[in-house]
């Protein structure tokens, strides 16, 4: 068990002795939020399917912590923005965005919401990005991509909730990289 600990929080050997765990605030924060993600249920388009595989028994996304899709922005840390964003829901996905609590991520799930996929050149009606409205964490490219892509995109999620510490603000309020309002 000793071991195990160690290895999770990053200690050396001898971290624990006499039954006292050593480590970072911040590390058993990061540890704990990163085993327990919670993505928005959320979908918009054929993308949708592959996360919602991701989520069934051939994948079993419960294994990495991320099992529990929440109904409710407000009880969700990670939107998974899966599907193409047509400029009428963009305002929509902006909202609910808005309406989760920080810190929060996003994955970009598609080609369609990475850039427009197949719409890029003529679909007049689709967002080129969904980093145009909200900040994107990770981008997961494939038309669709396959669940083990998505899953791909969620460890790099919890990478970052890793390497985040308690009292950087930084994070709080982030803007996209190309707004459009
Ligand atoms: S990227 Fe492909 S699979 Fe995903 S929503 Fe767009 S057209 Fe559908």
């Amino acid at each position: 068990m000793a071991d195990i600990h160690d290895q999770e929080f990053g200690l050396g050997d001898g971290a624990t002795q006499d039954g006292i765990l050593l480590t970072r605030v911040d590390q058993l924060i990061n540890w704990t939020r990163k085993s327990s993600v919670w993505p928005m249920t959320f979908g918009l388009a054929c993308c949708a399917i592959e996360m919602m595989a991701t989520g069934a028994s051939s994948y079993d996304i419960d294994r990495f912590g991320s099992g529990p899709f929440r109904a409710t922005p407000r009880q969700a840390d990670l939107m998974i923005v899966a599907g193409t964003v047509s400029h009428k829901m963009a305002p929509r996905v902006k909202r609910l965005y808005d309406q989760m609590p920080e810190p929060k991520f996003v994955m970009a799930m598609g080609a369609c919401t990475v850039s427009g996929g197949p719409y890029i050149k003529h679909g007049y009606h689709v967002l080129k990005g969904v980093d145009r409205i909200v900040p994107v964490d990770v981008y997961v490219p494939g038309c669709p991509p396959r669940p083990e892509a998505l899953l791909e995109g969620l460890f790099r999620i919890q990478e970052k909730m890793e390497r985040e510490r308690l009292l950087d603000k930084t994070r709080c309020g982030a803007r996209p990289k190309v707004l459009v309002e």
